[in-house]
């Protein structure tokens, strides 16, 4: 996962832009929950859908795994409400827990979902469908209190420490910062603590560490991008140029599973050895795939 950063400001210019009433309509949507003190009518997100899918490098927000740019595409992203506008289902059920061994504890969102950000830009993301339906759907874990607030998103995040990290805008610290990559893994970056926790949580919640397109996708990644390392150190100025191209995009936020990429050409310049133990396990996984480097529930931190 990687920050999608725009501002506040950037985010309703977009949007303008694309749907230049879409504001206004939005806003008389939101005036009717406040009166019916639920969510009902008529969701326009989907008028948006374009604006998120630029931003976000036509990659899922969560999973960055790489979807279709064509005037077609719209059919494989949904947009995804980050707090959920109806219901809040609670996360994770019993058989979810045993089958992740999960040991921390985590308590729900309103159970009543936020109406009030049905149609707040900023409770959205485009995402994949796994992403969306089966694992994301109605859950919103939280670390801290459920909050009164229904509408203020910086008061919401503070009392209720949402326990999925949030890639659209600005704040601190950046997801690139919460979760890195040994290898084809994901992991969290930080050594303790709510950073921690919800990095833990945002893995096995969208079981980043479980899906097997998406280790494939990034194991593919990684034997090319030491092709690439190799070619940038030992081949002819030609190649050298060519590879160093390469490599930097690899660096840049649109590359299929980028915090992946960046994570291992950082270990590259700091431990070219592991890097390359890395490199070979992503190997074995393109080439024999299966059954699997981490099929048997092994090597989770
Ligand atoms: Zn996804």
């Amino acid at each position: 996962m990687i920050r999608i950063p725009v501002t506040p400001q950037e985010l309703v210019r977009l949007i303008d832009q694309e749907v230049p009433d879409w504001r206004e309509r939005a806003a008389k949507q939101t005036q009717q929950v406040r009166k019916q003190k639920r969510f009902s009518g008529e969701g326009l997100w989907s008028e948006v859908k374009g604006v998120y899918m630029a931003l976000q490098h036509h990659k899922c927000a969560y999973c960055e795994r790489p979807m279709a740019e064509s005037p077609y595409a719209n059919i494989e992203y949904d947009v995804e409400h980050f707090r959920p506008k109806s219901r809040v289902i609670p996360w994770p059920d019993a058989k979810t827990a045993k089958e992740l061994r999960i040991r921390y504890k985590v308590r729900s969102g309103n159970p009543k979902g936020y109406p009030l950000l049905a149609h707040e830009p900023h409770n959205y993301v485009v995402t994949c469908k796994v992403c969306n339906s089966p694992l994301k759907a109605d859950h919103f874990p939280i670390d801290g209190e459920l909050s009164a607030e229904g509408s203020d998103i910086a008061k919401l995040n503070a009392e209720e420490k949402p326990l999925l990290i949030v890639p659209l805008g600005m704040a601190d610290p950046s997801p690139d910062e919460l979760i890195t990559f040994e290898g084809v893994l994901p992991v969290p970056a930080k050594r303790g603590g709510y950073d921690r926790k919800r990095a833990q949580v945002t893995i096995d919640f969208f079981r980043l560490h479980l899906r097997t397109d998406l280790r494939d996708g990034r194991a593919h990644l990684l034997v090319m991008l030491w092709e690439k390392l190799e070619r940038a150190k030992n081949g002819t100025p030609e190649q050298r140029r060519l590879a160093e191209q390469v490599l930097a995009a690899a660096r840049g936020n649109r590359f299929p599973h980028s915090r992946c990429a960046r994570a291992f050409l950082d270990l590259y310049e700091r431990d070219p050895a592991k890097a390359k133990d890395y490199y070979l396990a992503a190997h074995e996984l393109v080439v024999r795939k299966e059954p699997g480097l981490y099929g048997r529930g092994a090597s989770r931190s």
